[in-house]
């Protein structure tokens, strides 16, 4: 059909969205030791949680497992998600002379060691995520069981029993809702006044980044979508702060396949961004979606510059690239 058939349709797309550094350093880090030792290549965990870029990993060598010991004896070299893992992985994989390369976000390994600092000033840790995620389950396996307590919403505050005469800290996921976890650190310090904050707040500038764009194209939009993964925490936090922002119909979608037009075959606007684990082609993939059932004018709406950038783990800097 020629455009003149199709109906307007503005896209107000959010910048920053899409890969954050600790994404992209996780990303490079299985690329590049596939390139110098060639596959296979085993990652403990979705490297970062999106099933195109797992897919795209695995077509090129490597071979994604949930725990160290699915892996066979092996030099070959084992990563481990951006995400990062429980004290007992490393060791383990020192114990089964494995080659690990770590691929914890540098942002996440901040958290781990405030914690450990926390715990080797005496002070019982409270953290603030969700239960399951495995940036918590890595978060939580720096210390020794019962050392931190898992928290997630502000009525977990009350329910809260800390071993008594102990000093408090918290400390929280990366990817959280900046303004769900404004509340809950406001019921703890209500309750806890003297417990210790974070030096800077644990939630990463890019979950942060991703969230104020949103906040500001959301309530001009009929529409919202966030492209990436179900199993994403920052990418589902973006949908419900999309929602919150009063945008009516807000959705989470994987590739352009998985879009429902029976929700978006009729709006004027839509709004899209991207979760910091989903790459940009499939934000592309999306607007060629609707530019087939639209004619679609594309403006970007940016609220932060973002130029960090992480170097890869230690163990790939050293070697050259082919
Ligand atoms: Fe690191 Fe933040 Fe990206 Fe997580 S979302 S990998 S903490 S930069």
């Amino acid at each position: 059909t020629s455009s003149a058939n199709k109906p307007p349709l503005e896209v107000l797309i959010c910048a920053p969205r899409g890969f954050c550094a600790g994404v992209v350093r996780a990303i490079d880090a299985v690329e590049k030791a596939l390139r110098i030792y060639g596959p296979p290549v085993y990652v403990r965990h979705e490297i970062v949680h999106n099933k195109y870029v797992v897919e795209s990993l695995r077509r090129k060598g490597a071979i994604f497992v949930d725990e160290l010991d699915e892996i066979p004896d092996t030099q070959a070299p084992v990563i481990f998600s951006a995400h990062g893992v429980p004290k007992s992985v490393p060791s383990e994989a020192v114990q089964r002379r494995f080659f690990a390369i770590d691929a914890t976000c540098p942002l996440v390994t901040k958290v781990h060691r405030e914690a450990e600092i926390h715990h080797k000033r005496g002070r019982h840790v409270v953290l603030i995520g969700h239960a399951g995620h495995p940036e918590v389950v890595g978060t939580m396996g720096q210390l020794p069981a019962g050392a931190i307590t898992l928290i997630e919403t502000v009525a977990d505050v009350e329910t809260l029993a800390p071993p008594a005469d102990v000093e408090l800290a918290y400390v929280t996921q990366t990817t959280l809702s900046v303004d769900d976890t404004a509340g809950v650190v406001a019921a703890l310090q209500q309750r806890f006044p003297q417990i210790v904050s974070p030096h800077k707040q644990d939630i990463c500038y890019a979950t942060t980044n991703r969230q104020e764009a949103v906040k500001r194209v959301a309530p001009q939009v009929d529409a919202m979508i966030v492209v990436g993964s179900p199993n994403s925490s920052n990418s589902q936090r973006l949908r419900e702060v999309a929602e919150r922002a009063g945008c009516p119909i807000s959705r989470l979608v994987l590739r352009a396949e998985d879009i429902d037009w029976s929700l978006f075959g009729n709006i004027r606007s839509l709004g899209l961004t991207a979760g910091a684990s989903a790459p940009e082609v499939l934000v592309e993939e999306i607007i060629d979606a609707f530019a087939e059932r639209y004619n679609v004018t594309v403006e970007s709406v940016s609220t932060a510059d973002e130029s960090v950038f992480f170097p890869l783990p230690r163990e790939l800097r050293d070697q050259a690239a082919e």
